[in-house]
């Protein structure tokens, strides 16, 4: 019988998840469905009742749902509890358990993709909201050599290096993290600066200065499908400048590997999801 996933969300209309699991899917050969479902606001755990006694064998989430996700489940992924919110529900019988993979999908994208290493680099993240926590646990596990995080609302920022402090995983490591306003940024100089932050929604500028990228900088866009003013400013810096595309898809190999056991080819699949947004 064929395994049954989807991805969640509120909208969902514009999800390019299901073209990349089924694209996924065709070339591991695995025999699977992948659908877009839309939850009323109000309705996501009766939605997810409902798809486990369908038998179907896990889901995406996306916006607004990762928090309820996360509560939603009796088992969480170190990821997971990291970030507080989850990305990827396996059901298995009764049980919901729950991953994140924005982190790994990021620093996949990163490392392989964009062939830039994080071991000893200098990391900028600005932003505190959900993207940013997704993705820290994995940042820090590259070892970097230190990773400064600004945010408009500080006190998140504080929360967040809170919160790592207490993971399990990173129990013996050095954090190497700082809290940093926006003001303070100038006469700091970084090799990888990653925007998590939804400014770009708004075609707002960050308040940061051009100083800030190094001359072999990469900056980081987790947005795409759009050229947003970061990308912008880093463009006009002259350092090499990409969007969250890769992201996108390379989140999506691993949840994929999560459920199906195998890593799908991902470079073909940015392209083709490239090609279909045109930028
Ligand atoms: P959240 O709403 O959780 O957080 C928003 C963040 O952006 C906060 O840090 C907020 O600051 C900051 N922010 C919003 N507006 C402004 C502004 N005008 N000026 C300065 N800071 C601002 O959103 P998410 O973290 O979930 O998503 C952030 C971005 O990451 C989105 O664009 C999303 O599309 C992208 N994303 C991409 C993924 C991918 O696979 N490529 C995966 C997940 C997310 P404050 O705390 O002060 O409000």
């Amino acid at each position: 019988m064929t395994d049954q996933y989807a991805v969640i969300g509120n909208p969902i209309a514009h999800s390019k998840s299901p073209l990349i699991h089924l694209e996924f899917a065709k070339q591991t050969y695995q025999d699977l469905s992948y659908e877009s479902i839309l939850s009323p606001l109000d309705g996501f755990n009766l939605k997810v009742s409902e798809l486990i006694n369908q038998g179907y064998k896990g889901v995406n989430v996306t916006v607004p749902f990762k928090l309820e996700a996360f509560a939603r489940c009796n088992k969480l992924s170190e990821f997971a509890k990291a970030s507080g919110a989850v990305n990827t529900l396996i059901f298995n019988e009764q049980q919901v358990i729950g991953d994140n993979t924005d982190g790994t999908g990021l620093v996949n994208d990163l490392q392989s993709n964009l062939n830039t290493k994080l071991n000893g680099k200098r990391i900028l993240l600005l932003g505190a909201g959900g993207a940013a926590r997704g993705a820290l646990l994995s940042l820090i596990l590259e070892n970097p050599a230190e990773i400064v995080i600004s945010n408009r609302t500080l006190t998140k920022v504080h929360e967040l290096i809170e919160v790592m402090s207490k993971s399990d995983v990173l129990e013996n490591k050095p954090l190497r993290l700082r809290a940093a306003n926006y003001e303070t940024l100038t006469d700091q100089v970084f090799d990888v600066v990653i925007n998590a932050t939804s400014a770009g929604l708004t075609d707002t500028a960050l308040p940061i200065p051009n100083t800030i990228f190094s001359v072999n900088c990469l900056a980081y866009d987790m947005m795409y499908g759009r050229e947003t003013p970061f990308m912008q400013q880093a463009r006009k810096c002259g350092v090499n400048v990409s969007d969250g595309l890769g992201m996108l898809v390379e989140q999506a190999a691993e949840a994929f590997y999560i459920w199906r056991g195998i890593r799908p080819e991902t470079r073909s699949v940015i392209q083709q999801v490239r090609n279909l947004i045109k930028l």
